[in-house]
């Protein structure tokens, strides 16, 4: 293409507009003019910017009386002379008069408020905007120190609105011939306009905001005045996401939104997006982007009229706070016409707005939302409209509640797609949010959940959770668990390896008895990688940079996790304190699943246990523990299949020690005690002081734990005969060798006569519903459920009902740290199979 056909063709224009962090200061300015300098090789630009970050708050607070004046002024007057200065422009540059009178006008207006109790509106709209006169005059200046020619243009000069002060309307959406003039005469003389956002000139010539976050607004306004070709809403985000993402650490940029779904997204609290911005854009299909000034290079979002784009993106989650419900109730209001007809016109006469609205399906209560500063005149409001019916008792009462948010799912992908509200719902109330009312917007684009503020952070991400998991062919939405896990040992690790490199699930926190380390959106398997490599060589927790040192740190990670509002949060327990319990009872009672390898919390107190059970049914939140049973042998859930189908189980015999199945062998095989035991420690099989194992005490707790597993009543005392009676004495007592030789010399006698009558002698644990639970010796005949076993494999043998005299037998090597992992992860794969179903997952 030829430079005159170029030039023939009409030159493009675009509006590119700057919110306050991206005017921030002299460095952020500069990236700006590099922004527009790039813009203007292929089209003509017109700017508009935001107030400098914060300088908009500062001046509501001043014009409130909020903040001291002084302090507040000179704030204003050191950041805007500070980049003034930086800046370094030449000296006969129109910007230095400019800032100095700006700056003593905003010192005039802020006296002029000062000086009386209740400041009047039109002082307060002129005051609020000064920020963007200040910031235009800079960033013109900035431009044309880079050999850009601009003029500043504050837009009350020409951009005409309604009368109504703090929020007014523009006169005209679209053809607004006097804006388009003002702006051609600049560009007309090749210069860039570089106009004041958020504020336009009231039918009296005065200066009136458009509301806060107003300048998008502005920028569509202009776009539309000169019929530009694009608007760019130039953030500190790279574009509009599938969240708030500081609400939303995993939310994601969409590409492309359609005007509806943007401006729904909007209305219902994405800050990003001031909620009127594409009104303007529609009738003339101007295509907003919305981009990130900080990292230029990234596209944005697209946001137009085009329907479709991809079907990943079609759901985002809006969040919207200070709003207070107000309802209306009473079984005399079903068939009473007009009902809604007369609470709207009611709050309309009051000039007060309604959020959304949500009524009953029996009509017996209707229920709005306004914001919270509407809410004390919409209680009057009805209460006045309907004082008769409430004399009359059709109305019982209007009532209010306040600090209330609201979560808005919205996107053109929930469109006809059955049970949405169901899966949304559910999934806020298994995120233990409690929903206050729900509405669907009528366009089938949005449904909203009233909740109490308290609870955003968990709404929002449950709720982003579960639009992402919508069935579709993307794997990418497949929906995750959020695992934290308490004790780094073997198993531990072993579990954070597998959860990071083999599942679609996100590990969260890992904490030790030192510390803990919590990532909201998740720890990449690098991460998790080097903490347990650390943790193997000796390292801990608190003094990894990742970590910080708790009182009780399990304790402070399941906190974390909580205040993450992180949806599908699992605390997995693969330490081996007697302290955790506390932790596993905070977990359940936030509603958060608990997978234990610890044998302390299956086989605590009595009291304690019933304490856990009791929460986990309030909350509904699972406790697992399979690890803690025979490593990776499916005991635990046999048993919940065995109940879950109505069978009865009316015995259980185990041999569970791996140490004592050792011994018995060594020692039937003609080895000292004594030997075998130091083998057995030096193997690995007992812990280096082997009395729990000798004592029973052992075989004595996971008694309990199976007997709770099977669901049996009674007493939680075990009778225990011990394997040897070690009582007292460690392997550091001197004679602690001859005293096992002693006992073992026993054992070998009864194994012989044990044999001589065909039987063999074991160790085995003994359940039946009614009796106590028992522990110790037991010969069992040729024909057993317990032949052919040998060294330290574990067997479990469940009688039933259904069985018969054909029990249910489960063997295997039941101890070992992977083993035990092995069983954590089958216990995390339950919890994602009933929170998510059948759905699959990649
Ligand atoms: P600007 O000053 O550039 O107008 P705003 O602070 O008004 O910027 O809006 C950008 C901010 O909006 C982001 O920093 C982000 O925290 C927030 N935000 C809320 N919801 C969203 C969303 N869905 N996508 C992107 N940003 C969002
Ligand atoms: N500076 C104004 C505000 O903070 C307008 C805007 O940022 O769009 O609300
Ligand atoms: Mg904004």
């Amino acid at each position: 293409m030829s430079e005159t056909t170029l030039s023939q063709e009409p030159v493009r224009v675009c509006i590119h507009k700057f919110g306050g962090t991206s005017v921030a200061d002299a460095d952020r300015l500069r990236a700006v003019t590099s922004i527009i300098r790039e813009a203007e090789r292929d089209s003509r630009s017109c700017v508009v910017s935001s107030a400098m970050a914060g300088v908009t708050d500062l001046l509501v607070a001043l014009s409130d009386g909020k903040k001291d004046r002084f302090e507040a002024l000179d704030q204003l007057e050191r950041q805007h002379l500070a980049v003034l200065a930086a800046l370094a422009l030449a000296d006969d540059d129109p910007a230095h008069d400019s800032i100095a009178a700006l700056l003593s006008e905003t010192r005039v207006l802020a006296d002029a408020i000062g000086s009386v109790r209740v400041a009047p509106e039109r002082l307060r709209d002129r005051l609020t905007s000064m920020g963007e006169r200040l910031a235009v005059t800079l960033l013109a200046a900035a431009l044309r120190q880079a050999g850009i020619p601009a003029s500043a243009m504050f837009a009350d000069e020409f951009l005409e609105t309604s009368g109504a002060f703090g929020e007014a309307d523009p006169t005209s959406f679209t053809d607004d011939r006097r804006t388009a003039a003002a702006l051609r005469a600049v560009l007309d003389s090749n210069r860039i306009p570089v106009v004041t956002g958020f504020v336009g000139r009231g039918p009296d010539g005065d200066a009136r905001l458009l509301g806060r976050g107003g300048s998008d607004l502005t920028a569509s306004l202009l776009g539309s005045a000169l019929g530009a070709d694009e608007v760019v809403i130039w953030t500190d985000v790279p574009g509009v996401f599938t969240a708030d993402p500081r609400l939303v650490p995993e939310s994601q940029p969409i590409v492309h939104l359609h005007y509806r779904e943007a401006s729904e997204m909007a209305y219902f609290g994405s800050k990003v997006l001031h909620p009127r911005t594409v009104i303007p854009l529609i009738a003339k299909g101007i295509p907003a982007i919305v981009r990130s000034s900080i990292d230029p290079s990234l596209p944005g979002t697209r946001i137009d009229g085009q329907v479709g784009g991809t079907r990943q993106e079609q759901i985002a989650v809006s969040t919207l706070r200070d709003i207070a419900l107000v309802s209306i109730e009473g079984g005399g209001l079903a068939g009473v016409a007009g009902v809604s007809a007369r609470l709207f016109a009611s709050l309309a006469r009051a000039q007060i707005s309604v959020v959304m609205i949500s009524q009953g399906s029996s009509e017996s209560s209707i229920c709005i939302a306004v914001r919270e500063a509407d809410a004390g005149a919409a209680e009057a409001a009805l209460r006045d409209e309907f004082r008769l019916d409430i004399a009359r008792g059709v109305v019982e009462d209007v009532s209010i509640r306040r600090t209330v948010s609201i979560v808005t799912a919205v996107g053109s992908g929930m469109k006809h797609r059955v049970g949405t509200a169901s899966l949304m719902s559910g999934a806020l109330s298994r995120a233990g949010v409690n929903i206050l009312a729900i509405a669907q917007g009528s366009s089938e684009l949005s449904i909203s959940f009233a909740i109490h503020d308290h609870s955003i952070r968990a709404a929002a991400r449950a709720l982003h959770e579960a639009v992402r998991a919508i069935p579709s062919e993307d794997p990418s939405r497949s929906p995750r668990l959020a695992i934290a896990i308490a004790g780094l040992g073997r198993v531990g690790r072993e579990v954070a390896a597998n959860v990071c490199a083999n599942t679609p699930d996100r590990l969260i926190g890992l904490a030790d008895s030192s510390g803990q380390a919590f990532a909201a959106a998740g720890f990449t398997h690098a991460e998790s990688t080097r903490v347990t490599h650390a943790k193997s060589s000796g390292e801990q927790i608190a003094e990894m940079p990742e970590g910080e040192s708790a009182r009780n740190p399990a304790l402070s990670m399941v906190e974390a996790s909580i205040r993450s509002g992180m949806p599908n949060l699992v605390l997995v327990d693969t330490s081996a304190t007697p302290a955790m319990v506390e932790t596993v009872l905070a977990a359940l009672s936030a509603g958060i699943d608990v997978v234990t390898a610890n044998k302390e919390i299956l086989a605590c107190s009595t009291e304690r246990y019933r304490e856990l059970r009791s929460v986990s049914a309030r909350t509904g939140a699972m406790l697992l523990g399979e690890a803690t049973i025979g490593a990776a042998l499916p005991v635990a859930r046999t048993l919940r299949t065995i109940r879950g189908a109505g069978d009865q189980v009316l015995r259980i015999e185990a041999s569970l020690s791996g140490t004592i199945g050792y011994l018995l062998g060594e020692i039937a095989a003609g080895e000292r005690l004594s030997q075998t035991v130091a083998r057995a420690v030096e193997l690995g099989y007992a812990e280096p002081d082997p009395s729990a194992d000798l004592l029973g005490s052992d075989m004595q707790r996971k008694a309990i734990i199976l007997k709770r597993l099977a669901g049996f009543e009674g007493t939680d005392n075990v009778l225990v005969e011990p394997f040897v009676d070690v009582n007292g004495l460690t392997p550091n007592t001197p004679d602690f060798d001859s005293r096992l030789d002693e006992a073992g010399a026993v054992i070998t006698r009864r194994i012989e006569e044990a044999k001589k009558s065909g039987a063999t002698l074991r160790y085995l644990l003994k359940l039946v519903p009614s009796d106590k639970p028992s522990v110790g010796f037991v010969e069992t005949h040729s024909g057993s459920s317990f032949d052919g076993m040998h060294g330290s494999e574990s067997r479990i043998v469940i009688h039933t009902e259904l069985n018969g005299d054909r029990p249910l037998v489960i063997s295997g090597a039941g101890a070992g740290a992977r083993p035990t992992a092995a069983a954590v992860l089958g216990d995390l794969a339950m919890v994602a199979e009933r929170r998510f179903g059948g759905r699959e997952r990649s």
